[in-house]
C-alpha cells in the first residue's frame, strides 16, 4: 500500500451572504434584516459581503410560460406553495432543502459558496414538526428563511425593531447556535434554544415573545455571553 494522505482544506465559515425576498416585502423591512445580520457579525468580529438580489428573477427565468427551475424566486416561492398541505401557508422546508441543492452554490456548476436569506411576507410552517405556523427557519451553515408576517399587525418601530431580533435569532442559527456539545443554558424546543436572557430564546408565543426579546435585547445585547462565545466558536 502506498496511499497518499488526502488532504481536504477545511471550507471556510466565510462566504457572502444573498438576500432574496418575496414581493411585497418593505424596504423598512429589508433594512431590519440587514440590520440583523449586521448585529451578529458584529458579535461575531467578522465581516461579509451581503447581496441584495431583491425580488430576484434570471434574465431566463421563464421557459414557454414555465418557471424555470432554480432561476427565479417565483420558483421557489412557487414550489413551497406546491409542497404545502395549507392554503395560505408555505412550506419552509421545502425552501430551506431547495436553496441547499440550489445549482448557484455549487462551484462544480459555476456557482459560489454563500449563505442564502429569504426574505417573506407569506405565512410559513414547517412540515418537520408540529406547528401552527413559524415565523423563520434556518439550516445551520446554509441560510434562513424568515417571515416578517406575524409582525406586519405592529407599529412600524416596533415591528422594525422586532424584525431585527427575529433576524438575529435565525442567522445565530446559520451560524451553529446553538452547538450539540453544549449542555448550559439550553432547552429543546422546535430545536435546541437558549434559556438565557438572549435572542436566541424559542419564542412559540407570537408577537408577544418576541417583543419581550427585543426588549431586553435593546438592554443587553443581542446575545448572552454562552452564545457569544459559541458564535465566535463557529468562526474560529
Ligand atoms: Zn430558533
Ligand atoms: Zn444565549
Amino acid at each position: 500500500m502506498n496511499q497518499e494522505p488526502i488532504l481536504i482544506e477545511p471550507l471556510s465559515p466565510l462566504k457572502p451572504i444573498y438576500l432574496m425576498s418575496e414581493q411585497g416585502v418593505t424596504d423598512d423591512q429589508m433594512r431590519a434584516i440587514t440590520e440583523g445580520i449586521h448585529a451578529v457579525l458584529n458579535v461575531a468580529q467578522q465581516k461579509m459581503p451581503i447581496y441584495d438580489f431583491g425580488h430576484w428573477r434570471h434574465t431566463q427565468w421563464r421557459d414557454n410560460g414555465q418557471l424555470r427551475p432554480f432561476h427565479s424566486v417565483d420558483w421557489y416561492l412557487e414550489r413551497a406553495q406546491e409542497e404545502s398541505d395549507r392554503a395560505e401557508q408555505l412550506n419552509a422546508d421545502t425552501l430551506l432543502n431547495l436553496l441547499a441543492m440550489e445549482p448557484w452554490r455549487n462551484p462544480d456548476e459555476g456557482g459560489q459558496r454563500h449563505y442564502d436569506v429569504v426574505v417573506l411576507q407569506s405565512d410559513l410552517y414547517s412540515g418537520s414538526d408540529n406547528n401552527r405556523f413559524i415565523i423563520g427557519g434556518a439550516y445551520p451553515d446554509l441560510g434562513a428563511a424568515i417571515s416578517v408576517n406575524r409582525f406586519q399587525g405592529l407599529e412600524p418601530s416596533l415591528q422594525f425593531d422586532c424584525i431585527v431580533t427575529e433576524t438575529i435569532h435565525e442567522m445565530g442559527h446559520v451560524f451553529g447556535l446553538i452547538p450539540p456539545g453544549r449542555q448550559r443554558n439550553v432547552e429543546e424546543s422546535l430545536g435546541k434554544h437558549c434559556t438565557n436572557v438572549c435572542s436566541m430564546r424559542q419564542g412559540v408565543n407570537v408577537p408577544m415573545d418576541w417583543i419581550r426579546f427585543t426588549r431586553d435585547r435593546l438592554q443587553q445585547g443581542p446575545f448572552c455571553t454562552d452564545c457569544e462565545q459559541d458564535l465566535r466558536g463557529f468562526f474560529a
